[in-house]
């Protein structure tokens, strides 16, 4: 009997490492890229409404439109208080303006990168055969 018609539905998705979407191998490419993108935050900004705020390399939130700071301790005397709508909080987080801009540099952002190029290179190589 032939079952290629109705397989569609059960259908497992194999990943490029020969594991599935849920099961992946030690050290697959793809599933090191997805920890990494869970972890990646897109806040909305309250200065320039992008949602672009993640944590940079000083482990403040920082804007990566505007490059705003924002704090969570309470580290300056009179700083402007704000909201950010952390997804990985618990609550609304309030927050002081920190009164320096960032200088963009996302640790996260640089492995997220890495990691896709990686993909890229090991799905190339692939094809190939
Ligand atoms: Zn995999
Ligand atoms: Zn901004």
């Amino acid at each position: 009997m032939n079952m290629s018609m109705s397989s569609g539905q059960r259908i497992i998705v194999r990943c490029m490492c020969g594991g599935t979407r849920d099961n992946h191998e030690p050290g697959c490419p793809q599933e090191r890229l997805n920890n990494l993108v869970t972890q990646q935050r897109h806040i909305r900004c309250p200065k320039c409404g992008h949602p672009a705020v993640g944590v940079n390399d000083d482990d403040f939130y920082e804007c990566r439109d505007c490059h705003t700071q924002y704090t969570i301790a309470n580290m300056f005397e009179n700083a402007e208080r704000e909201f950010l709508d952390d997804p990985r909080a618990s609550d609304i987080r309030a927050v002081q303006v920190h009164p320096l801009k960032g200088t963009g540099k996302f640790r996260l952002d640089k492995l997220i990168d890495e990691a896709r190029a990686e993909l890229v290179k090991a799905s190339k190589k692939k094809r190939r055969h």
